[in-house]
């Protein structure tokens, strides 16, 4: 039969692992929520950026559809896809269906109409965004 008592070293070897454990874990949660307060500080510097972000992706286009086949291209003409949207608070960056590309200035997709597509852009099947 195993003798399972506990002496007083190995307890206390074990609390001590436990204690490393714990602050280990302490450090890498306050590594993980500094990012967090970090990356929430970032809107009060956004606006001038956000300002450029918005020229810059009205200057490219995304109406090349030289990928597509005739039905897909079809689907974006009967939804009237558009780079810029004509309602200014309707756009595919505010829609539901967009996904949006690495950068702010590069096209984006949908996931209803194939091709590349604005953030700036539009079709009649916009969807209100749901956070
Ligand atoms: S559904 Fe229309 S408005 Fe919405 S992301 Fe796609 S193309 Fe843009």
């Amino acid at each position: 039969m195993e003798d399972k008592r506990v002496t007083r070293r190995d307890f206390l070897l074990r609390v001590g692992a436990l204690g490393l454990v714990g602050l280990g874990s302490s450090a890498l949660l306050s590594a993980c929520g500094g990012q967090q307060q970090q990356q929430a500080a970032q809107p009060e510097t956004a606006p001038a950026d956000a300002d450029t972000a918005a020229t810059a992706s009205a200057e490219f286009s995304c109406t090349d559809v030289s990928g597509l086949t005739a039905e897909e291209i079809q689907m974006r003409e009967s939804l009237q896809y558009t780079d810029h949207s004509p309602y200014p608070d309707k756009t595919c960056a505010n829609c539901q269906l967009f996904i949006p590309a690495e950068s702010p200035n590069q096209c984006g997709a949908c996931q209803l109409i194939k091709g590349p597509i604005h953030p700036d852009g539009y079709c009649t099947s916009w969807v209100q965004k749901v956070s």
